[in-house]
């Protein structure tokens, strides 16, 4: 290999041939999302690094371990954005939003973690994400979930998909099971690797989301969460399941479910797939009711989930469901380069009268064999070739590149009346579906 310079280990290139599937994927979110009464936020990709410090938490694997953050050259400590919530609510209140208005927002984007890179884990990655704000109750809560349902099952296809929910308690409850886990997880405490050790006064319900088996083994018999909510936390919870019911959501309940991050609490949630290993959780959310007062804004209920886009791609992809390559519809091939002026007017026409169609032109000389050889490794499906009888006569030779249907000729008046019946108007469906 030479010396190139090659891209950052974790970060990856979107090939032209995944492109189409991101498009989709994006395209069922963002439909979706609308028809719900999200609106698109487009946030800054980097933040103060106190930010996340104090929406993620110190204790947490995001903030210890994963950030990239740096001094800029003003001495500033910044840091680029871990997840999407933290800088969602930091932008709401900032402008706002929050204000006599209960605003429900999505937004897409890359996101920087500095975790080890495996399939499914990568260094950036990319989520959508949505919060509403402003509303306690259940009902909120099994809708955003009826929605990333509508999402995933209805519109991407995706299949074999659990819902797992829980609900943490409300702060009170929260601190009354923390303080039994801490002291069952004591009595454990040789047993417990080290990072659950570190965890264990620090961060203790992130230790029931540990891999390590032996750790599994002791969480077993830890207490239950559920015995440790009050009459608010179960009512809540109890209200979420009869909606899920009756929107027609399956769920499981795993008491064991936690969040990565500090600020969740009530209601949490994940979709999980079994088709993808040990990085099965494709979307994950919650409420974080008390987010906003503590980065400084009025208490105001809030819950939001975040999809992960390269773990829904690569599940829609191997249930082939990605959309193909958006290869040309056909290419113009011209004689000799003498035609290069005629093929460009030629051109724009075609595109002006018949906006769907995708038109390559195979300029850059050779002989005509050599162009009808690259207009075939185009994908497209015709040639339209524009030589010295054509020329001439204001005609242009059709040429199919896919099918033994010889070629014809027809006048360039014609010929885009003979386009748009071979290569029919997309509808609204197939160009959501394909993105053309
Ligand atoms: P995990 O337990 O897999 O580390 P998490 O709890 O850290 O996930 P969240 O912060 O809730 O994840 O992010 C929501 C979603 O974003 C995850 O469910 C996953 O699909 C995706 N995601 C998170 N981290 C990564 C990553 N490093 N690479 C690719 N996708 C990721
Ligand atoms: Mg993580």
């Amino acid at each position: 290999m030479s010396d190139a310079i090659q891209s950052i280990r974790g970060f990856s290139d979107i090939l032209p041939d995944e492109t189409p599937c991101w498009h989709w994927v994006e395209s069922v979110f963002r439909q979706e999302l609308i028809r719900y009464g999200y609106q698109e936020i487009r946030l800054p990709v980097v933040e103060k690094t106190a930010l996340f410090k104090r929406a993620i938490g110190e204790v947490t694997d995001i903030v210890e371990k994963e950030m990239y953050t740096f001094d800029d050259r003003n001495g500033d400590s910044l840091t680029l954005r871990p997840e999407g919530t933290a800088g969602c609510l930091r932008a709401a209140l900032q402008q706002g939003l929050l204000h006599n208005a209960q605003p429900r927002l999505w937004y897409a984007g890359p996101m920087f973690r500095h975790e080890r890179p495996q399939k499914g884990r990568y260094r950036q990655f990319h989520q959508i994400g949505a919060e509403a704000f402003g509303l306690p109750g259940p009902d909120l809560d099994a809708e955003l979930i009826a929605l990333t349902r509508r999402i995933l099952i209805n519109g991407l296809g995706i299949q074999n998909l659990r819902l797992e929910i829980n609900n943490l308690g409300n702060s009170e409850s929260r601190g009354r099971y923390r303080a039994a886990l801490i002291q069952y997880l004591e009595q454990h405490h040789d047993t417990l690797d080290a990072e659950a050790q570190r965890r264990l006064y620090t961060n203790p319900l992130r230790i029931l989301d540990s891999k390590n088996p032996a750790v599994q083994a002791i969480i077993k018999d830890a207490p239950d969460l559920h015995d440790y909510l009050d009459e608010a936390d179960g009512a809540h919870f109890a209200g979420l399941q009869a909606h899920l019911q009756a929107a027609g959501v399956e769920f499981v309940i795993n008491p064991r479910l936690v969040r990565g991050l500090d600020y969740y609490g009530g209601t949490v949630f994940e979709w999980i797939s079994d088709n993808l290993g040990a990085q099965g959780t494709v979307l994950a959310g919650g409420r974080y009711d008390a987010l906003v007062e503590m980065i400084g804004g009025k208490p105001t209920p809030a819950i939001g989930f975040a999809a992960g886009v390269e773990r829904l791609v690569a599940l829609v992809t191997d249930a082939g469901h990605a959309p193909a390559t958006e290869t040309p519809h056909c290419t113009l091939v011209i004689g000799t380069p003498d035609y290069a002026v005629q093929a460009t007017g030629l051109a724009e026409s075609i595109r002006s009268a018949l906006p769907w169609l995708r038109l390559q032109l195979v300029t850059g000389g050779g002989s005509m064999k050599a162009q009808l050889r690259r207009a075939d490794r185009s994908g497209a499906q015709l040639a339209l070739i524009l030589g010295e009888a054509e020329v001439a006569n204001e005609s242009v030779t059709v040429k199919s590149l896919r099918a033994e249907q010889g070629q014809v000729t027809i006048t360039q008046q014609d010929l885009i009346q003979d386009l748009s019946e071979r290569f029919a108007q997309p509808t609204d469906e197939r160009r959501l579906r394909d993105g053309v």
